[in-house]
């Protein structure tokens, strides 16, 4: 039987059942499997033979979770990591030579950026980079030698969205491989394969798993191009543990009703915050305040979980809004089921200069929400205590 619906798949696409009739998937804890004799393991290592022959490679649960990813982003291939960076990381290696060029959205995780600025220049890979609100500027940035187009939607943490259509045409316009960051908005928002996307990757630590539990990281996309990041994976070892694929599955089975009661709540929120009186600016994709709510509207299903806002009176506002929060979790983490506040001024962003922290959209009052799945009714209440006091 077969079956297209995104909530079927999540749910339906799973190992074949062993001999004890199972219902739900087992885990395979294994680090490796045998062979029935010599000819049979030499086929496998030659690759004659599709099947599992060490973890580090392949492992039932994390074929399972892959597959299902693959459905879910309209993918032909993937492969599953141990974190969102490694995953990031991985392909960015497997796919770049030295002497290569990236062309990049400003705006991207920090770690992301890390990799950009202190780790690809000692290997000879330099990075030019384009405001979210200049994507116009990408073209002049292209130099006979960029090989990546690399951009994130929304982005972190100040929720802008970038049009993917447009991407994809500057990607396929100048032979780039458009590769695309979707931690954000999940499969269940926006599928960035359909856009023209190579390679779409994933911290799955985040609304994936989706209950703060598991480390988890995957990169799907093109089948030649996954072939060249599985290479480099089964060699250098960055695979997913089985443990955390099939925790990971699992959490894909809810993924479609977490995703839109997450973001029932963040709009509800951000339009709570909208009316505040100590409160500058919201940033949410479906607030028609957004300056890009008409791209969101175009590319996503829903508007995401994150919520950004400015708090009147800079950092030491947004310092003392956090210390006034009782119940929401101060946490570096996101998209948990548990509501997380953070203030990037002070925290995350606090090494970069003010400069370089307002070219990527973080004021000093800026709030990041991650809204989570308890009643939204006690999360405003609680930020609306935060604000008042
Ligand atoms: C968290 C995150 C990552 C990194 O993922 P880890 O699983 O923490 O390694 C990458 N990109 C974005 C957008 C993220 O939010």
């Amino acid at each position: 039987m077969s079956y297209h619906n995104f909530e079927t798949e999540a749910i339906r696409t799973q190992l074949d059942k062993t001999e004890f009739l199972e219902h739900s998937v087992p885990l395979y804890l294994t680090s490796g499997f045998v062979f029935e004799d010599a000819e049979e393991m030499r086929a496998s290592f030659a690759e004659e033979k599709q099947r599992n022959l060490y973890s580090r490679f392949s492992n039932p649960n994390t074929t399972e979770f892959v597959e299902k990813i693959c459905k879910m982003e309209e993918a032909e291939d993937g492969y599953a990591f141990s974190t969102g960076m490694a995953a990031i990381f991985s392909t960015f290696a497997a796919l770049l030579n030295s002497g290569d060029h990236i062309v990049s959205s400003r705006s991207v995780f920090g770690s992301t950026h890390a990799l950009f600025t202190k780790y690809f220049p000692k290997w000879n890979i330099d990075t030019s980079y384009f405001k979210v609100d200049e994507v116009e500027t990408i073209e002049n940035l292209i130099q006979p030698n960029t090989k990546i187009l690399y951009a994130e939607s929304p982005t972190n943490p100040a929720v802008d969205v970038l049009d993917l259509e447009y991407l994809g045409k500057i990607a396929k316009k100048h032979n780039l491989i458009l590769i695309i960051d979707n931690c954000f908005a999940t499969p269940y928002i926006q599928q960035p394969v359909k856009y023209g996307a190579h390679i779409v990757v994933h911290s799955a630590t985040k609304l994936i798993d989706g209950q703060g539990r598991v480390l988890g990281g995957v990169a799907v996309g093109k089948k030649d191009l996954i072939r060249e990041i599985y290479l480099f994976s089964r060699n250098t070892g960055p695979a997913l543990s089985p443990f955390n694929a099939w925790v990971l599955s699992k959490s894909l089975e809810t993924l479609a009703v977490r995703v839109e009661k997450h973001c029932e709540n963040a709009l509800k929120l951000a339009e709570f915050l909208e009316a505040h009186s100590n409160v500058n600016l919201v940033k949410y994709p479906f607030l028609k305040s957004h300056p890009q709510y008409e791209v969101a509207k175009k590319q996503m299903k829903l508007g995401g979980n994150i919520v950004a806002f400015e708090v009147k009176g800079g950092i030491e506002a947004g310092r003392k809004f956090l210390n006034n929060i009782k119940m929401c979790s101060l946490s570096a983490n996101l998209g948990d089921t548990r509501t997380i506040v953070t203030h990037p001024a002070s925290t995350t962003h606090s090494k970069l200069s003010e400069e370089d922290r307002l070219e990527v959209g973080i004021t000093d009052g800026l709030v990041r929400v991650s809204v989570g799945l308890e009643s939204i009714e006690d999360v405003i209440n609680d930020i609306s205590q935060a604000l008042s006091s």
